[in-house]
């Protein structure tokens, strides 16, 4: 198959119908065994020091990897991603616009995926095909997800991969569903996390941390146990059309829509506090603002940019929060007690 290049979770079913091999660009870019150099890559050709790295992570990897087809998403995603896209036409990659509708609406969005499907000499019923063979990619999605809010025998690490991952599907979804298959299997055989670990939930744009936050959580005696965009990126609940099913897709619209979905899983999952990562120079960061005011929980915002682990300074703010979860708790145990 003809790979194609993707710079966010984008209707791959129809891409897969038309004949392409989606390829994450920001998984590549974040999986790589340096990712600064793909950064360099792009700052050597001009793009400044005070653009998202994952802008230019994206640029680094469609030239060392030498993708000649992007699919970029000029609505609902990010602003960058318009210029990105004139920077690559520069460079001679074919790139394909796709627009999110406004709202999400599915008689709209179906409008905008036949448009797409038509762009790519596909129709939507061979992409609905798609669909059902990649439903049990997403089941399994949601098994992995259950077995980490609700028995505990999933790290917030492996949720963020494998959902993170469904963008994609690991550019291979058969593979993707052999090998999640097998790892709910061992996860099934493990003991759960202590029932007394701090539940966090990590909101916004996935982190360029790696697993580097979620295993320094654990060390603290806290796990991840909501990751929101992700768990948007998989999708995971059936729906009855691919219009729904991007409809129902949080992501590409207003911040209180997921908002929305936010708080329902907040309770729903017994999160004791909230995480909310923004990358500098996003304008999702502005968002804070609203998170802040309408989530009840305590709540701390990380920044990152590129650095690609944790900082000590960061270790010492994720400490300071995890240490106020804690003596919250006492106060509450205190407090039922007298
Ligand atoms: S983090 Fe923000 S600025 Fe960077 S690519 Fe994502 S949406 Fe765009």
């Amino acid at each position: 198959m003809k790979r194609i290049g993707i710079t966010t979770t984008v209707p791959i079913e129809i891409l897969l119908a038309a004949g392409y091999q989606p390829v994450d660009l920001n998984n590549i870019f974040i999986s790589d065994a340096n990712p600064e150099r793909l950064v360099n890559i792009a700052e050597k050709a001009g793009f400044p020091l005070n653009c998202c790295s994952w802008i230019k992570g994206i640029y680094g990897v469609c030239m060392e990897q030498k993708i000649d087809t992007v699919l970029c998403v000029t609505t609902g995603d990010c602003s960058n991603t318009v210029m990105l896209m004139e920077v690559l036409k520069l460079k001679g990659i074919k790139t394909i616009p796709f627009a999110f509708p406004a709202q999400p609406d599915p008689g709209q969005m179906q409008k905008a995926l036949e448009e797409l499907a038509k762009t790519l000499n596909t129709t939507l019923d061979a992409a609905d095909r798609v669909r059902e063979e990649l439903k049990p990619c997403r089941q399994l999605a949601l098994k992995l997800d259950g077995l980490t809010w609700q028995e505990g025998v999933v790290s917030g690490y492996e949720n963020h991969l494998w959902l993170v991952s469904a963008s994609d599907f690991n550019r291979d979804y058969r593979n993707y569903q052999r090998e999640l298959e097998e790892l709910i299997k061992q996860c099934l055989k493990r003991q759960p996390y202590p029932s007394d670990y701090h539940r966090i939930a990590y909101i916004g744009v996935p982190s360029v941390y790696g697993q580097d936050l979620y295993k320094y959580l654990e060390s603290q005696g806290a796990r991840v146990v909501f990751n929101e965009i992700q768990r948007q990126f998989a999708m995971p609940h059936p729906t009855p059309s691919l219009a729904e099913q991007y409809s129902r897709y949080t992501y590409p619209y207003s911040i209180y829509d997921r908002l929305k979905d936010i708080t329902a899983e907040l309770k729903r999952r017994r999160v004791d506090g909230v995480i909310h990562y923004v990358q500098a120079f996003c304008h999702r960061g502005i968002g804070d603002i609203i998170f802040r005011d309408a989530i009840k929980l305590p709540f701390l915002t990380l920044e990152g940019n590129d650095d690609f682990l944790l900082t000590q300074h960061l270790k010492t703010r994720v400490e300071a929060f995890i240490d106020m979860l804690q003596r919250s708790r006492r106060r509450t145990k205190i407090a039922e007690e007298v």
